[in-house]
């Protein structure tokens, strides 16, 4: 491998690990067609259950782990992904 920059061949690559979270969301249109109405009427009858559920929901997050390939000029210091 050689550098873009300088072309040295004095590269380094480096294993990077990213994680983002992202939170599921309803959709905008849900909201404005059921969602307000249903929700609330949830609420009242079914607190005690769906604050559970809520609670012990298992994917409220979904992660997501990508592992990217840095690579580390030695001699200018640039650094690229591969
Ligand atoms: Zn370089």
């Amino acid at each position: 491998m050689r550098c873009p920059r300088c072309g040295s061949t004095q590269v380094a690559i480096q294993a990077v690990t990213e994680t983002t979270f992202k939170t599921k969301r309803k959709s905008l249109l849900y909201w404005l067609t059921i969602g307000w109405l249903i929700e609330p009427l949830l609420w009242i009858f079914l607190t005690l259950p769906k604050l559970f559920f809520e609670l012990f929901k298992p994917h409220r997050f979904t992660a997501k782990t990508t592992t990217k390939k840095l690579a580390i000029c030695q001699n200018c210091g640039k650094s690229w992904r591969v």
